[in-house]
C-alpha cells in the first residue's frame, strides 16, 4: 500500500535518511525505532508531505505522493493523519473544537473561516472523544488537560480526519508509564479494529515489542532492522 523507494533526505551536509526502502502493507501496525538522530522523524514527516525526499519515490496505492498538488494533497494529508510527541493542539481552544480540526483537509477554506460544523460532525467527533474516553472533558481549554488526555484528544483529532494510515512521531515520548499505556492500547485498538496503518516512531524496544506487529530499526539514515518484532534480539 505504501512504498517507500529509495529514499534520501538531506540538510546540508546533514544526510537524515540515506536511501530506504520500505514497503507497508494495509493494517501493519509498524514501529520505528532507533537513536535520536536516526531519521526517524524525518523519514515519517516525508510521508505525509511536512517535508520532500532529495532523492527517491514515497507512493501510496501505486500513486507518487511527492507530486500531488492542491486538492490531492489535501486529501493525501487527510488520508494519513499525523500524531506528535507535544500532542500539536491549539491550546486555548476547547477539546472539541479541537477536535473537529481534523476536518479542516475535508472543507473548504470559507467553511473553515466560518468555523461551520455540521451536526453530524459534532455528533461525530464526541463520539471520537468518548471512544477515547475523555467525553467529558469536551469543553475545557485543550491547553488545561495533562499530557495524556491531550493526546487523546489529538489521536480522537486524526480520527476525525477518517484516515487510512496515522504516523505517530514519539506519541508517549512525553508521557508518563500509565499515560504511555493508554495512548499505545488506544492506538493498537484503532489499528486492530478499523484496520487503519499505524506507523510509529518510538524510542524503546519494549514498547515496539509489546505493541507492532513489525518493526523498523534505524541507525545513521539507514534500515538497520526490518522484522517481526519476535525476531528482534536485543544485539540489533
Ligand atoms: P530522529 O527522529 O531519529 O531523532 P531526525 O529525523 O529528527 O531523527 O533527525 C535526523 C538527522 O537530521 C539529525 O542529525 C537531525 O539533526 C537532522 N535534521 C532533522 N531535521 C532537520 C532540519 N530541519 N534541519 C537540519 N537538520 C535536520
Ligand atoms: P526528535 O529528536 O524528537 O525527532 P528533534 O528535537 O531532533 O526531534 O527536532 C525537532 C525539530 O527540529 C524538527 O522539526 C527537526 O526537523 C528540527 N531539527 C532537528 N535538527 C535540526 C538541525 N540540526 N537544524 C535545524 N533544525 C533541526
Amino acid at each position: 500500500m505504501l512504498e517507500i523507494r529509495s529514499v534520501t533526505r538531506r540538510f546540508g551536509e546533514t544526510v537524515a535518511v540515506d536511501g530506504v526502502d520500505i514497503q507497508i502493507a494495509e493494517g501493519e501496525m509498524v514501529g520505528v525505532i532507533g537513536r535520536s538522530g536516526a531519521g526517524k522523524s524525518t523519514l515519517l514527516r516525508m510521508i505525509n508531505r511536512l517535508i520532500d525526499p532529495s532523492e527517491g519515490a514515497i507512493l501510496f496505492k501505486g500513486r507518487e505522493v511527492s507530486s500531488l498538488k492542491g486538492a490531492a494533497l489535501r486529501r493525501w494529508q487527510r488520508d494519513c493523519a499525523m500524531i506528535f510527541q507535544q500532542f500539536n493542539l491549539v491550546p486555548r481552544l476547547d477539546v472539541l473544537t479541537n477536535v473537529l480540526l481534523g476536518r479542516l483537509n475535508h472543507r473548504s477554506t470559507a467553511l473553515n473561516l466560518l468555523n461551520l460544523y455540521s451536526r453530524e460532525e459534532r455528533i461525530q467527533a464526541v463520539a471520537a472523544l468518548e471512544r477515547l474516553d475523555i467525553a467529558h472533558t469536551a469543553l475545557q481549554q485543550a491547553g488545561t488537560l495533562s499530557g495524556g488526555q491531550q493526546q487523546r484528544v489529538a489521536i480522537a483529532r486524526a480520527l476525525m480526519q477518517e484516515p487510512k494510515v496515522i504516523l505517530a512521531d514519539e506519541p508517549i515520548a512525553s508521557l508518563d508509564p500509565l499515560n504511555a499505556k493508554v495512548v499505545m492500547d488506544s492506538l493498537a485498538d484503532i489499528n486492530a479494529r478499523e484496520g487503519i496503518t499505524v506507523i510509529t516512531n518510538l524510542h524503546t524496544l519494549d514498547t515496539a515489542r509489546r505493541y507492532c506487529t513489525r518493526i523498523i530499526g534505524m541507525a545513521r539514515g539507514k534500515v538497520v532492522f526490518d522484522g517481526a518484532a519476535q525476531a528482534l534480539t536485543a544485539e540489533a
